[in-house]
Formats: structure tokens, sequence, C-alpha cells
């Protein structure tokens, strides 16, 4: 195994607390707290009511599966290894 002088970015699944949607028409801000597991999604933005979820899209339900599968890693977590999730080194 090569030696790497690269720095990992390392976070654990319970680091993840929300998700963040900003809307692109008017910049309103939207933080879902991922604990709550199925939060609501609200379909238009709060502020300016554009569309955020075409129905016809699967986005919505894609989010809400990765926010369920989140709450179920955190539960079920192994024993044995710890599992943590590498950022992008870009990422600060
Ligand atoms: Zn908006």
């Amino acid at each position: 195994m090569a030696m790497t002088t690269k720095t990992q970015k390392l976070i654990e699944p319970s680091d993840l607390t929300a998700i963040h949607f900003q809307c692109k028409h008017c910049s309103a801000a939207l933080s879902v707290t991922l604990h709550k597991g199925t939060a609501r999604i609200p379909d238009a933005c709060p502020s300016c009511n554009a569309t955020w979820f075409d129905p016809e899209e699967l986005t919505k339900s894609t989010l809400k599966e990765f926010i369920e599968a989140h709450r179920r890693l955190l539960s079920d977590l192994p024993r044995a290894i710890a599992v943590r999730i590498e950022l992008a080194p870009d990422v600060e």
C-alpha cells in the first residue's frame, strides 16, 4: 500500500444532521433535520412558491429514501468497525 500525504476528511454518519435546501428563484433556505425520519420536505418554496419537486420526477422520493437509509444506518451500525464517510478534498 502506498504512503499518502493526503489528509482524509472523514465524518461519522451521526455527523450528518440535516439536508439544506436553497431555492434558486428567491434564495430562501430550509434545513430538514435528518433525525426526524421522513421529515416533511415541501413540494414548493415556502417563500416564493416556486416548484421544488416535480411530481413526475423521483427526486423527492430519492431524498426520502436517503433520509430513511441514514436513520436505519444510525440504529444499526456494526460494532466491530467504525463506518465513516470521506469528504472530497476540497470541502472546507
Ligand atoms: Zn423561493
